[in-house]
């Protein structure tokens, strides 16, 4: 099925309302990825690479003619506690936060989550020191 046919057959907003259970090949690390086992309505990224592609506007609408791959730079945690991946198109640079879902691979979400935690950007030696100057209070006194 060709990229015309698809939109004529999916109105604008299909995808809101409707969950995906679209089997598809990811581009990315090239593993056969199923809808089953995401727990959840709309899989968007590679559970094994977690690379997404760029096909959204907004979640769910299909309407960004880009179709760039889109790398997992970063891991958030909503307010309910659950996790969510940023990801960044290499082709436009556009950001998406989209939810995890059941069956992403845990090692990936954790090197992304530790990322910044491992290579911060001052010196790790220093970080008794700057402890110490914000008296533990996590305001700085300098
Ligand atoms: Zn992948
Ligand atoms: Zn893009």
């Amino acid at each position: 099925m060709n990229r015309e046919n698809k939109r004529k057959s999916f109105d604008k907003g299909y995808y809101k309302t409707h969950p995906c259970n679209e089997t598809f090949i990811c581009n990315v690390c090239g593993r056969t990825v199923v809808p089953n086992g995401a727990g959840s309505e709309h899989r968007n990224h590679c559970p094994y690479c977690l690379h997404s592609k760029h096909l959204d506007i907004e979640p769910g609408d299909r309407q960004a003619d880009c179709g760039g791959a889109m790398e997992p730079i970063a891991v958030w945690v909503r307010k309910n506690g659950e996790w969510a991946l940023v990801h960044r198109c290499r082709v436009c640079g556009a950001l998406s936060s989209n939810r995890v879902a059941a069956d992403d691979n845990p090692m990936k979400l954790m090197s992304i989550a530790m990322r910044p935690v491992s290579a911060p950007p001052f010196p790790l030696e220093r970080i008794e020191e700057m402890t110490r100057m914000m008296g533990g209070d996590g305001v700085l006194k300098w």
